[in-house]
């Protein structure tokens, strides 16, 4: 890892009141790693020229580069570069380059060039330009008390390319990284965090130097990261494969993939490979499982769609399940019948049932909220039933795992 401190400033006031937050630094953050460096700091402040000027003096004192985001454009409030120019003691100018084309980019589509419009070509007399092929308002960057500062527009879909095809190559020519960061991903569902974490204990006191464990929670999953830092591209992915031998087989009872793709595209995929068609019969997740499925581009070859049968008489007349008592709505019996009803029903290759206590209320002494029955039924009669506890969480996260066991309930048959 290179030690070469970053920092990343985001300017705006709706940063601050939650309107949107600053994906700016997370993103920048990210790529940075990926190329071995490592932000030292975020800061988030208002368009405040006291705070924006403070701050890059601030920023100055601890850090080598600083990367910072919004206020360029033509409204009143994008104040930063007037802020720079007033602290590097140099006037506004604009930029010719940048004018031309917001000239040729207005008159295009009819627009008039105003003074607010040619506010955002405006750039501090003595910085360098960074060009921004995807808007109008130019970046720009200077070096300030030994310290390389990049002002980049606030817009993402702006921001992103000016970063890669001019920021990122400056840090690694200022700092050549040691060496690149190659990952392994493991994504794992039915296992918590804390477990994952001690499964993993005697390997983390293996690893060697440049190497090491990362771990992520989107609820209910867990991701587990194996990272190598090594100049040489053969060495790291020699090391990366002999270590992940070594993890797979402790994680391989909970891992369903090992890219960045969601638990349905994983599914979506064999459906598709095992050419069935699925159909769902969903009650405590309303419908969140079908959802899910319709979302991969392709469902509608794969996903016959399914019955929200919420209520005990939408279970009997959709689906014809008929209960005994109440309670027998979240039972395995109930959802292994709403599941094999919904496969003779729609003539699907496969189906899914899903029942269960989302809470705040509810519930019972032996099924507390958070319990979840599923069944999964195909047309060759392999059955899986599974029951899961999850813990104590608002309804909405609670459907929501409901609707991922689910998915890996469908997953482990038709693997
Ligand atoms: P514009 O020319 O659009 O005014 P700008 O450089 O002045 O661009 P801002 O006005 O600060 O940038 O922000 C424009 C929009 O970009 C914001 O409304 C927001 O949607 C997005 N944005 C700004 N800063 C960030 C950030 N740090 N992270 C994510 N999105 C951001
Ligand atoms: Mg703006």
């Amino acid at each position: 890892m290179n030690f070469f401190s970053i920092e990343t400033l985001a300017v705006g006031d709706e940063l601050l009141t939650g309107k949107i937050a600053d994906t700016n630094s997370a993103y920048v953050g990210q790529v940075l790693f990926e190329n071995g460096f490592r932000l030292s700091r975020q800061n988030v402040i208002p368009d405040e020229k006291k705070s924006i000027q403070s701050s890059i003096q601030e920023i100055s004192k601890r850090a080598k580069a600083a990367i910072c985001f919004g206020g360029l454009g033509p409204t009143s409030d994008d104040i930063t570069a007037a802020c720079v120019s007033e602290l590097l003691g140099v006037p506004l100018e604009v930029n010719e380059a940048a004018k031309t084309r917001l000239i040729e980019y207005l008159s295009a589509r009819k627009r008039q060039v105003t003074e607010q419009t040619l506010k955002q070509v405006a750039i501090p007399r003595t910085v360098e330009v960074i060009p921004n092929y995807a808007g109008l308002a130019p970046g720009f960057s200077f070096s300030y008390q030994g310290c390389h500062f990049f002002f980049l527009p606030g817009v993402p879909d702006e921001m992103k390319p000016m970063f890669s095809a001019s920021v990122l190559p400056k840090l690694v020519s200022l700092a050549p990284p040691q060496g690149q960061v190659e990952s392994f991903l493991w994504r794992c569902i039915g296992i918590v965090e804390s477990e994952l974490q001690r499964l993993m204990v005697s390997i983390e006191k293996k690893l060697p130097e440049g190497m090491w464990l990362g771990y992520r929670t989107r609820f209910p999953e867990n991701y587990l990261y194996l990272y190598c830092m090594e100049e040489n591209e053969n060495l790291r992915t020699q090391k990366i494969d002999e270590w992940k031998s070594q993890i797979e087989p402790l994680v391989a009872p909970y891992c369903y993939g090992n890219a960045e793709k969601d638990l349905e595209e994983w599914v979506f995929d064999l459906l598709k490979k095992r050419k069935m068609k699925i159909a769902l019969a969903e009650s405590c997740t309303g419908g969140l499982v079908v959802q899910r499925l319709t979302r991969v581009p392709g469902a509608s070859d794969w996903v016959w769609g399914g019955f929200v049968s919420y209520q005990i008489d939408a279970k009997e007349k959709m689906l014809g399940v008929k209960l005994k008592q109440p309670s027998d709505a979240v039972s395995p019996e109930c959802t292994l019948a709403l599941a094999k009803n919904a496969l003779s029903k729609s003539g699907c290759d496969v189906a899914l049932a899903v029942t269960g206590y989302m809470g705040p209320t509810g519930g019972t002494e032996s099924g507390p909220v958070g319990t979840v029955f599923i069944a999964v039924t195909d047309r060759e009669g392999k059955t899986i039933q599974d029951k899961i506890e999850l813990p104590p969480r608002p309804r909405a996260t609670l459907q929501w795992g409901a609707s991922s066991f689910s998915l890996n309930t469908l997953r482990k048959l038709l693997k």
